[in-house]
């Protein structure tokens, strides 16, 4: 008989260095605006860094559009509605939105490199999913282009005119592909802005639709910090904001919209509960719980920030929690064995650290594993804390990094109390063997999402978005397409 292999599952594992290959790829030195159909410089000359947050190089600089720029990007996009895309048929639309998705999949591996450079993510994330959730959002959605009666039957179905769409730094690709590409098959023109420390895949971006061909104005694509974003959702001839970002930002905008004619969705914060009955497969669980915090460093609206562990099967589950965080590989976010990249700014780092301070100072016990984290960058340990309570902060407040607050609970009341007892909804997550268990649990989580023995799962046919703090309106589906309509 075949000997059997101990696998030792320490962190000492002894994997060679397997970088993706950046020889091919050409960054430009400066990226411009995308206005109108043509790459055109900012009005006002100013460009920014951005930088790579695994070793804080500068990669390139994007140009910072003032309100002059958005205002022609705005004028554009009118322009492109009343004389172009809406005079297409859905049919056509449909084409040049195929199109767009061909060519993101042509480009995917130059589109996964970038965006795990620019951001910090582990290519595997950008490769498996960034990337190709986005491409798949085209596809679904240019399938919708054409058939709106159908999705809205007697309804008559109209496009709302000009869409302006802000992105935060998470998922770069994907979240303009969640706003673009609906807003399109709805027969929408966009003006679309990047975040400040992600901008290089909207960039890439506009060559793509620059390339499939679309008419003149019909998608602009803008780079720039938080003021342009304001200056998006100010300008009068915007017919719909379509936000994803802070919860403090999106209750800006909706003050500033207040009294106005403009359509809004809000995508905002979250701080997910994710629970584990005894009758769960453990091993299963555990790295549905890993993968629900420590993806993507936390840096995720919908990440299982709060565990809730039934009592019985407590110490087991925080053992095994401990051993799979001690077999993680933290460092170069382009390596494929890496498992946790870098933190994406050294602002969200100083945010993550002071929380984890904070944890301490209300009495947590905290767990961290036994790793060595690159000198350059921005770099942050996987944190457990454990002796938590429900009215702790680390337990209320979104941390948007990798920590994960730890409670205990006995019964089924008890711990839907606790997982509803938070000013977020957006998502959560039940790990139980017993299906009753999981219809039970989904009527009563107030969460946009509930996943059951799985968690942080996409498809573009599904809705997305939450409930309280954490925004209204949906996106993906035909709840996402139905955003961009009205109807008389
Ligand atoms: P942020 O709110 O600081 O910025 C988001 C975007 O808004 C950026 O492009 C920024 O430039 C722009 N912006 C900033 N101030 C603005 C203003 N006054 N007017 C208009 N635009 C403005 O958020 P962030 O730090 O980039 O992202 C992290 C946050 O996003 C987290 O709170 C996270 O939960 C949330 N998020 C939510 C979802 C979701 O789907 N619900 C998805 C990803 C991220
Ligand atoms: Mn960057």
């Amino acid at each position: 008989m075949k000997k059997q292999h101990n696998i030792d599952f320490s962190s000492d594992w002894n994997l060679g260095p397997a970088p993706e290959s950046t020889a091919n790829l050409k960054l430009k030195e400066k990226y411009d605006l995308y206005i109108n159909g043509k790459f055109v410089a900012p009005k006002s000359g100013v460009y920014f860094d951005t930088i790579n947050p695994a070793n804080e190089e500068v990669l390139c600089q994007v140009a910072r559009a003032n309100a002059e720029d958005i205002d022609f990007a705005v004028k554009s996009a009118r322009k492109a509605f009343n004389t172009s895309w809406s005079k297409l048929s859905g049919k056509e639309r449909g084409k040049y939105m195929y199109r767009i998705a061909r060519i993101i999949q042509e480009r995917a591996r130059e589109f996964a490199i970038v965006e795990s450079l620019d951001g910090g993510k582990p290519i595997r994330e950008s490769r498996d999913i960034d990337i190709p959730l986005a491409a798949a959002h085209f596809f679904y959605y240019a399938g919708w282009a054409d058939k709106l009666e159908y999705a809205f039957p007697n309804r008559k179905p109209k496009a709302l005119g000009v869409a302006g769409q802000i992105i935060p730094w998470n998922f770069p690709l994907l979240m303009a592909s969640w706003k673009i590409a609906p807003a399109l098959a709805a027969g929408n023109t966009v003006v679309i802005k990047s975040s400040k420390s992600t901008p290089l895949t909207l960039h890439l971006l506009a060559e793509v639709i620059h390339e499939a061909g679309l008419p003149a104005g019909v998608v602009n694509i803008i780079s720039g910090n938080g003021e342009t974003g304001s200056f998006i959702v100010e300008h009068p001839d915007v017919d719909k904001i379509a936000f994803t970002g802070s919860t403090e930002v999106g209750k800006i905008i909706m003050r500033s919209i207040t009294g106005t004619h403009k359509k809004a969705s809000m995508e905002l914060g979250g701080k997910a509960a994710n629970i584990i009955f005894e009758d769960a497969p453990l091993d299963q669980a555990v790295e549905g719980i890993i993968n629900g915090i420590f993806f993507n460093q936390g840096h995720v609206c919908c990440a299982g920030s709060r565990l809730y562990v039934q009592e019985s099967v407590f110490e087991k589950v925080l053992q095994k929690l401990k051993d799979r965080l001690q077999s993680l590989k933290i460092g170069d976010p382009l390596d494929k064995n890496t498992d946790i990249g870098a933190i994406n700014s050294k602002d969200q780092l100083r945010d993550i650290n002071k929380y984890i301070e904070i944890g301490l100072q209300e009495g947590a016990h905290i767990y961290q594993p036994d790793c060595k984290l690159p000198s350059k960058g921005f770099w942050c340990k996987p944190t457990l804390f454990t002796n938590v309570s429900q009215s702790n902060r680390i337990t209320q407040e979104e941390i948007f990094g990798p920590v994960l607050a730890i409670q205990t609970f006995r019964t089924i009341e008890e711990v839907i109390e606790k997982a509803n007892n938070s000013p977020y909804g957006l998502s959560a997550g039940v790990w139980t063997d017993k299906g009753s268990k999981i219809f039970n649990m989904t009527t009563k989580l107030k969460a946009g999402v509930v996943w059951a023995n799985t968690f942080n799962k996409f498809d573009p046919a599904s809705p997305f978005g939450g409930y309280k703090e954490s925004g209204f309106g949906r996106e993906g589906g035909v709840h996402g397409l139905g955003e961009y309509l009205k109807f008389d």
